[in-house]
């Protein structure tokens, strides 16, 4: 598979399409019966749906929404919510696919879904946002449910939007129902550590791989592409349990590089401040570009922001030993094998991103047994999840002699795979 054969035509890979041939990959190294990969390569079940909002100026504004509910043969479907003004349902089945195989790749008893409202909330007041949310949940909440289907925020959602949205949920079902949505606020049922849980999760990832590869991660350098949600813990958990050293950080306005290492503390309040980071330069460090930060030479690069950034035209410049994939999708097909071929170690997306979805499980645990964790029980949890999975990952990518994407991907399908035989689906 090339990027151009997985291209929507405007030159934009088309990332369902993307995934299906990575699953098509998977199933030819495993040998995959024909019928299983047949119901693998589709999702299950989507809704679309169309929500009239009122607006603050009295007026109705009509959305389109999604809820894709990829494959539930091991457990009720688990995916995000994103509010942007560009969703399509491509991007929205190629994430539900995703989740599918993260939750396998690191064991948890949950299929993959995904879900999304066509709407830009920057342009929004909260009560448009929270009329939105609401909306949202009385037009798909049908096909919600703890044991059936479970959000949780994703882009430009949060914890208020889930905190309205479990509400709509409760009222609509006469009860409180707190195990419908993870990501919630701590008052409402949220678990503890669920904000920092997708950079620690990928945290635990980059100490393993350092570890089989014999870097120390004490000494090592790290740059960080995104600094939102994600890309912010990295740059807190990188310091602060790696003991890396923070040398470049960039957001959507533009990029910093100080090789003696950037304050992460400093440079969130910086951002809070002026809305990028691209000027906190009163340490010492300069201004690079996006695309020179890609290309750092660094132990450990993290890309934390978009899906398809590290491409054919780039990959071969890429000199990080560890690429730790905390955005889904930054790599493309064409620069997988370029990186694969340079030695590059991938900690690839659906593995290395997956602590979000991880501590969303814990969440429903909690919320279901009513009964809640301290931080060092999650945090402890979360490792004895996460690390097995990156070593049966890494050993797969040696025994099999192929990549650790297509390795993860082999352990992740295999497991969906067994569901959907034995529930006799296939
Ligand atoms: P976010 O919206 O909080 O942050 C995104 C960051 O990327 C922002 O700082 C933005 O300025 C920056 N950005 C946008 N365009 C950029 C560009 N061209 N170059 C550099 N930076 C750019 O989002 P997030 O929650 O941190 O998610 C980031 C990625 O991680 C996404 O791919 C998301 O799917 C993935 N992810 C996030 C979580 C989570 O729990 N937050 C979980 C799993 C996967």
């Amino acid at each position: 598979m090339t990027d151009q054969a997985v291209s929507i035509g405007d030159g934009q890979p088309n990332l369902f399409a993307i995934t299906q041939a990575q699953l098509d990959a998977a199933a030819e190294v495993l040998q995959l019966d024909p019928a299983l990969h047949a119901v693998l390569r589709e999702p299950m079940r989507e809704m679309h749906v169309t929500l009239p909002v009122r607006m603050d100026d009295g007026s109705i504004k009509v959305f389109k929404g999604y809820r894709v509910q990829y494959n539930d043969s091991r457990g009720p479907t688990k995916g995000g919510l994103r509010f942007h003004p560009k969703e399509t349902i491509d991007t929205i089945r190629a994430l539900a696919a995703w989740m599918t195989w993260k939750c396998a790749v690191v064991d948890i008893p949950l299929g993959g879904g995904k879900g999304g409202v066509a709407c830009n909330p920057k342009e929004m007041s909260q009560g448009e946002l929270e009329r939105v949310s609401r909306a949202y949940i009385r037009a798909v909440g049908r096909i919600l449910g703890p044991d059936v289907d479970v959000p949780a925020p994703d882009m430009y959602t949060n914890p208020q939007v889930m905190a309205w949205m479990v509400d709509e949920y409760s009222i609509l079902q006469g009860h409180n129902e707190f195990g419908v949505i993870t990501g919630k606020p701590l008052a409402l049922g949220g678990s503890k550590l669920r904000s920092d849980a997708t950079a620690r999760g990928g945290m635990y990832c980059i100490r393993a791989a350092a570890k089989v590869l014999g870097l120390d991660t004490q000494n090592a350098t790290m740059a960080i592409q995104g600094f939102g949600n994600a890309g912010q813990y990295a740059a807190i958990l990188g310091q602060k349990m790696l003991g890396a050293t923070i040398v470049a950080i960039s957001d959507s306005q533009g990029a910093i590089y100080d090789p003696d290492g950037i304050n992460p503390y400093r440079a969130i309040e910086h951002k809070q401040k002026t809305g990028s980071v691209k000027d906190f330069t009163i340490t010492g460090a300069r201004p690079i570009s996006n695309a020179d930060l890609l290309e750092l030479d660094v132990d450990i690069l993290a890309p934390a922001a978009l899906e398809n950034v590290i491409t054919a035209a780039n990959a071969g410049h890429i000199k990080a030993r560890i690429v730790a994939e905390l955005a889904n999708g930054p790599t493309t097909p064409d620069a997988d094998a370029i990186l694969y071929a340079n030695g590059i170690y991938v900690i690839p997306d659906f593995l290395c991103n997956s602590g979000g979805v991880i501590t969303s499980y814990f969440e429903m645990v909690q919320n279901a047994y009513s009964y809640y964790w301290d931080e060092q029980t999650v945090d402890a949890r979360l490792d004895a999840k996460i690390t097995p999975a990156f070593h049966a990952v890494h050993n797969r990518a040696q025994e099999l002699g192929v990549n650790n994407r297509i390795a993860a991907y082999c352990v992740a399908v295999e497991r969906v795979a067994e569901a959907v035989r034995l529930r006799g689906w296939a």
